[in-house]
């Protein structure tokens, strides 16, 4: 992006080093026609690869349809996708939006009505998303600081520390909200007796569990909800980033135990569950098949084992595809030097690197990643 583009964006987001105009499967094109390998997926999105017939054709069918109608009319869309989801959950009804950080909202504001209590329990390291009930939410005082005062009685907990979650909860606290695997915050994984644990407490202090499933959710960690591999059922669950392939979506779904607390009026988005959207996200659930999740499990397993075989790797962590790997040095001068390489990486804090990308990526891709860091990493 030019110099003069970027002037008249705030400047919220550190000045970008390649703008990209093209993308097919796992890889990305620039400006100048040079081809990269896409190991970020535009931060855990673009599930099934840039451009996947499947929910290409259906945003296209739906575009040639109709765009948007209010929520106070139905979509045909919307309906289909709640279904789907409600399925894979077993048994939920879905509030659909616009993006993360708008489900999390949602979620904040179910658990009040369900429990009438507003005290919020979530984990030191989290990330739950940027508007201001969200950010309330986030574990990290330097994103929340800078605006606070923000909503009353958010309280934290270190993650996988059951004394230190059951010290947080209290009589107040209407949700426990939880990433399975904490992402923006270093791709650490809770382990299954921590969560098995935050069920049973939240259960005992009449609070919702909520996880936020927003970056491991739609078949990233190799279960199409992370949650599937720990052994609890959530009473709330948010979605977003992968659900349509990198349309703008969201979704809060709500186990039919916990269902009820939201009457007309309550809630409510202009945009959410657009047509266009929910259509590429009822093509992306579809795909999440068991042959795909197996492909996610086998490849996560390659990439994990490659990443520890390098000079300079620590500890590697993740599940599936979602995959942290401690470094000696400042990850995001590993992510820079790939990216010359034409690899693109993600980073989660100072001295991780995070891989994260389509689901449908081959052997030999993997390969070809791990190839490119062997050469930043030596
Ligand atoms: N929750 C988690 C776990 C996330 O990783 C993110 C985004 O990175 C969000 C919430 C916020 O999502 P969005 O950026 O779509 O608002």
């Amino acid at each position: 992006m030019s110099t003069a583009v970027q002037s008249v964006l705030l400047p919220v987001y550190p000045p970008v080093p390649v703008t990209f105009v093209e993308g097919e499967g796992v890889e990305l094109v620039d400006a100048t026609g040079k081809r990269y390998l896409d190991f970020g997926a535009g931060i855990a999105v673009v599930g099934l690869g840039h451009r996947h017939p499947a929910p290409l054709a259906a945003a296209h069918a739906q575009l040639d349809r109709l765009w948007h109608a209010s929520n106070l009319f139905g979509t045909e869309p919307a309906g289909v996708l709640a279904h789907r989801l409600s399925e894979r959950f077993g048994g939920a009804q879905a509030f659909l939006c616009n993006s993360g950080t708008e489900a999390i909202e949602a979620a904040l504001k179910y658990a009040r009505l369900a429990t009438g209590k507003h005290g919020v329990v979530a984990l030191e390291g989290s990330f739950h998303g940027r508007t201001t009930g969200a950010l309330a939410a986030t574990g990290q005082p330097a994103k929340r600081e800078p605006f606070a005062p923000l909503l009353p009685g958010v309280r934290f907990a270190r993650p996988n520390d059951v004394a230190s979650l059951e010290a947080a909860l209290g009589a107040d606290t209407g949700l426990l909200l939880l990433e399975p695997m904490l992402g923006e915050g270093g791709v650490r994984p809770l382990d299954a007796p921590f969560l098995q644990a935050a069920a049973r407490l939240a259960g005992e202090h009449g609070a919702l569990l909520g996880l936020d499933e927003i970056q491991t959710g739609v078949g990233r960690t190799g279960t199409f909800f992370a949650f599937e591999q720990l052994g609890v059922r959530p009473d709330l669950v948010t979605l977003a980033k992968g659900l349509a392939n990198g349309l703008p979506i969201g979704a809060l779904l709500v186990a039919d135990e916990a269902a009820g607390a939201f009457a007309p009026g309550h809630h409510g988005s202009t945009f959410g569950g657009n047509p266009v959207c929910c259509a590429a996200a009822c093509a992306v659930v579809d795909a999440i098949d068991d042959e795909l999740l197996a492909h996610v499990q086998t490849q996560g397993r390659r990439l994990q084992t490659g990443l520890a075989a390098l000079h300079g790797v620590g500890e590697v962590r993740g599940a599936g595809l979602l995959v942290g790997a401690e470094l000696e040095r400042p990850a995001a001068e590993v992510a820079a030097a790939a990216l010359e390489l034409g690899l693109v990486v993600l980073t989660a804090g100072e001295q991780v690197l995070r891989l994260a990308p389509p689901l449908v990526v081959t052997s030999d891709q993997v390969d070809s990643a791990l190839a490119v860091l062997e050469e930043v990493l030596s």
